[in-house]
Order: C-alpha cells, then sequence, then structure tokens
C-alpha cells in the first residue's frame, strides 16, 4: 500500500533504528518550510551517524501503517506511544 500524494523516490530521514527495525517508527514530522517527512523512532539518543536517508517508499514497505498519515498537512507532526497505538497529531512549533 502507498497513499502518499509525493512520488514514491520522495527522499525523506529516518533513522538506523527504523531501518535496522530495532525500533518502531514513533515520531513522525512533516516540514512546513521545504515539506519533507521524517520517520523517528522517538527516542533522544541519537547522533549523525543514526541519521538516514530513504525513499518514501521504503518507509512505507518498512511499516505500511504511517500511510494513516499520508494526508497530514505541511507544518504538523504526529506520536504514537508504540507501533500498534493511535496517531496523535499536533502542529510543530514555528
Ligand atoms: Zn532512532
Amino acid at each position: 500500500m502507498y497513499t502518499f500524494s509525493e512520488p514514491q523516490n520522495t527522499a525523506c530521514f529516518t533513522c538506523d533504528h527504523v531501518i535496522n527495525k530495532k525500533r518502531p517508527i514513533l515520531s513522525v514530522t512533516h516540514d512546513a518550510e521545504d515539506g519533507s517527512w521524517q520517520f523517528m523512532c522517538g527516542h533522544d539518543d541519537h547522533d549523525e551517524s543514526n541519521a538516514k536517508v530513504v525513499s518514501l517508499k521504503q518507509i512505507t514497505e518498512i511499516d505500511n501503517t504511517i500511510n494513516a498519515l499520508s494526508n497530514m498537512p505541511l507544518g504538523c507532526g504526529a506520536d504514537r506511544e508504540s507501533g500498534n497505538d493511535e496517531w496523535q497529531g499536533y502542529r510543530l512549533s514555528e
């Protein structure tokens, strides 16, 4: 399943925990300025070596539940407690 309006090869940001499936995606943001998506594990223990760039298609293959956020507007984010919980949306601060 792929429900994002952006092309499937659109670059997005994630962390190696998500790519390696060591942790679920728990924090998603949609940047207001450049429209970029970030799909993070939600932990605070990242440095530059953890940052990865993948395509939106790859992210939906890692976790197809993130298709539920494909209509999330620019300047918004969503968190969830675990991979089985509902997303809680919020506005990103300017
Ligand atoms: Zn991570």
